[in-house]
Order: C-alpha cells, then structure tokens, then sequence
C-alpha cells in the first residue's frame, strides 16, 4: 500500500476478495488505473491500463476476485483496502437467481423478479448494479425497475422507471440510459403521495408483464427493483403492494432483521426472503449529499457527462399553448368532501396550475399521454399512467406577456403540450 507508481500516482496491491475503497474530495477528481490483476466497480470489470475518473464526492469501491494492482492519483478523503465484504454472499445470491433464470429457461417460465429493501444507505442500488452486472455479463437481458424517487440510477429525481440492462454498467457513468420507460411521480418521497407512488408501481409491473409475454429474454432475465429507504408505515405497505403488483419471488433485505421477519411474516409464504448484511463500505450521506447528487442527475440530463456534453436550448412557451398539471389536490377533510369522493380520489386528481412567477426552477415532465381526449371538468384520463417524454426547466415566468422561457433538451416546439409539475427545482448555473 501507499508505494509510488510511477506518473504520480498511488499503488495499492489488493488480494484476492479484498476491496479498495475510496472517496473524492469536494471540488477534485480521482484518477483509477487497474495495472495488473482483473478488478471490478460494483460488478462492471476494468480494463488494464486504462484511466477512470471520478467526480467530486464519488464513493468507489475497487473489487478483485484474483488479486490485483492499482494505482490512485488525485485527491482522496479517504483510499483503504479492506479484506471485510459481503461480496461472496453477495456472488452467492447472483448465483442462485442465475439458477432461476436456467430453470425458466428450461422449463418455459419467467425468470426469477427480485425486490431489493433496506433502510437508507445500505447499499441498494449497489446490489442491483451487482446483480444486474452480473447477470448482464452471463448474455441475460434483466430489467431494472427503478422505484427510488429520491436517488434514481435511471432518470431525473422524482420519477419512476425502468430500464432493459444490456451491458454492464459504465464504471464511471453508470447505467447508459437508452429508452428507459419513465413515469412522472413529482417529488423525491414517496409520502408526499402514496397513492400515486402505489399506482405507478403497478403501472410498471403491467407493462414489465407485457413485456414478458412478448420477448423471452426479458422474461428469462427477470427484474431487480430499487426501492426507497422508507421502511416503515406506509413505506412499509409500498414495499408489500410492490411486492405483489411484480409477483416477486426473492426479496433481498439489507441490513435490517426487523423488516426482513416483517416481510417474512407478511408476504406468501412461496417468495423467498432473505437476509443480506450491508458492506462496511456504504457511505452514510447526509442530506446535503443527497440534495447534490439529485442536482448532478438533473444537470447531467441537460448538459451529458464528461465524454458526452449536450447543448440544451432554451426558448420561449405561451402558457396557451401548454397545459399545465399537478398532480394530487391538497388533501381537505373528509367531511367536505363532495358526496361519494373518497380522499384517494384527490390524491390522484390532475389539478390544473395557472402559471405564475412560482413555477420558475421547477421542473416539468413533458407526458405522452394522447393530447386530444379532454373528460368532463378537466379531469383528463390517461395521464397518471402515461410515460414521459423528456423534462423541461422553467427558468423565467413573464405573467404579462403570457410566456415561460423554459431549458430543454430539444429545440422548439416542445413534442407535446400536457406538462407535470415536479416539487423539485434546479437552478441552472451553468
Ligand atoms: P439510498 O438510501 O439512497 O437508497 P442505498 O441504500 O441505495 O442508498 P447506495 O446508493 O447503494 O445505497 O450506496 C451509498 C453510497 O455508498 C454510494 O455512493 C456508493 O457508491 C457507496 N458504496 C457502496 N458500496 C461501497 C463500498 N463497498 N465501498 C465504498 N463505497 C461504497
């Protein structure tokens, strides 16, 4: 450890089963080249002398399996190698699952739908990088089904989604994100409406279903579903809810005895429960933390990565030629609800919004829903259950003039005219 390796940087020798684990400074970039051995980032293996970078606040951990060398150069909190990691239990459960997916194969059925849980920062998202990596790496084809409106590893903050996985992970970029399918939820807790966080839950499960009917090989690759950190109440009840809306078979529970005997007891008892212990690794993050990478995600949509830069576009939008939804209607006590509504209804409820100088920052998700079909009293069907098409910024309201300059992806005109409102704001410093 800690011995020169030649253009200024540091030389870790791993053995094998062995981790380095490293964290990137605020404001500084980490340099990672694999010198001899074969290692793995959360399940994506590196290629020999080439140079990864990481960003500010990137927490790493350098897996070997054989044996390895490394070297580091640029500013770390802190670079140790630990001989502790769940890894082979972890290698253990990806084991068995890809036993699953042989049985299906063989006897034509679906391959095994694994629902990831655990408090926050125990290492969820790693394990579906893991699993998912794994799987992709033996030629399956899963799906992730991304339901972690807080930090989600496929689209912008507040959305739901899901994505065929067809190769490893970038190490440093992450999934590559072609044609996920994206629904709009709005916020970054699912509390803040749980009936809408329920509803898409099962919108997905249906059309990862279909999906099955119709291609085999994601039937066989089966599903690995994110999920929040919220275990408790009606966190807990989502977890059960998406447990059956996705007839999963295995639930991986991180860290927590309490929550794996609650689903032991509270599931049928044919899905198999299991117990994982959390890496040592996983970085608690502070709320801060959180609130930055959820802001790097947005970035990242509109301005790319390092390899990739996009040009976002900016232009102009007359409020009459949008219209403009929230969904959920401040919830009003039960007894001045109209006769025969019930508060679910007004959770799920599009409300329309008249914009104002407080939409500015908030970002807005472009809906597929079919623009024609207009119900009674506004209440458009179809647009709950409808995917995104992208996501706009509001950077400036003009009441006067009746327009909103908006940052998009795409130039103008915007692909369709039913825009969502989200709860979360960026604001575009460039
Ligand atoms: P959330 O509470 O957002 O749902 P989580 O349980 O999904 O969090 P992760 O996002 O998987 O947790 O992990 C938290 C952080 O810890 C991430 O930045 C990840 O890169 C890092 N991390 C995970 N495993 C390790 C490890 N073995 N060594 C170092 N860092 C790790």
């Amino acid at each position: 450890e800690g011995v020169g390796a030649g253009s200024g940087g540091t030389r870790f020798d791993l053995e094998k089963e062995t981790e380095l684990r490293f964290e990137v400074e605020a404001g500084e970039k980490v340099h990672l080249e694999l010198l001899t051995g074969l290692a793995e980032v959360f399940g994506s293996e590196l290629n020999r002398n080439k140079k990864y970078t990481f960003g500010p606040g990137s927490k790493i951990a350098v897996f070997t399996w054989q044996g390895c060398s490394v070297s580091l150069s640029g500013k770390t909190e802190v670079a140790y190698i630990s001989k502790d990691t769940p890894m082979l239990l972890y290698l253990n459960a990806h084991t068995a699952l890809e036993q699953m997916r042989r049985q299906a194969e063989r006897d034509n059925e679906r391959g095994p739908r694994v629902m990831v849980v655990g408090p926050t920062d125990v290492g969820k998202s790693t394990v579906c990088r893991l699993l998912l990596s794994y799987a992709v790496r033996l030629g399956r084809r899963p799906t992730l089904v991304e339901l972690d409106v807080g930090q989600s590893g496929v689209s912008v903050p507040g959305t739901m989604s899901a994505l065929c996985i067809e190769r490893p992970a970038d190490v440093e970029e992450g999934y590559s994100v072609q044609a996920p399918l994206v629904y709009h939820f709005g916020s970054t807790t699912p509390g803040t409406n749980i009936k809408l966080y329920n509803k898409l839950t099962s919108c997905l499960a249906e059309v990862f279903s279909l999906r099955c009917e119709e291609n085999r090989k994601a039937s066989v690759g089966g599903c690995i579903i994110n999920t929040c950190g919220w275990v408790k109440g009606s966190g807990y009840q989502a977890l059960v809810h998406c447990a059956s809306a996705f007839q999963v078979d295995v639930v991986l529970v991180l860290d927590q005895e309490r929550l794996y005997n609650e689903l032991k007891r509270d599931l049928p008892h044919f899905v198999r429960v299991v117990l994982l212990p959390k890496s040592g690794g996983v970085v608690e993050r502070s709320k801060d933390c959180r609130r930055v990478s959820r802001d790097e995600k947005i970035r990242e949509y509109f301005y790319g990565f390092r390899s990739v830069s996009f040009f976002p576009h900016a232009f102009d939008v007359r409020f009459s030629d949008v219209r403009i939804y929230k969904i959920g209607a401040p919830s009003i006590p039960d007894s001045c609800l109209p006769l025969g509504m019930s508060q679910d209804d007004t959770q799920l409820k599009l409300v329309p919004v008249t914009p104002g100088r407080d939409l500015t920052h908030h970002v807005l998700s472009v809906s597929c829903a079919d623009e024609g079909e207009e119900g009674a009293g506004g209440l458009r069907r179809g647009v709950l259950e409808s995917p995104v098409c992208g996501f706009i910024v509001v950077t400036n309201v003009d009441t006067q003039a009746q327009v909103m300059t908006v940052l998009s992806p795409a130039p103008r005109p915007l692909p369709r005219h039913t825009l969502l409102i989200m709860d979360i704001r960026f604001i575009d410093l460039k």
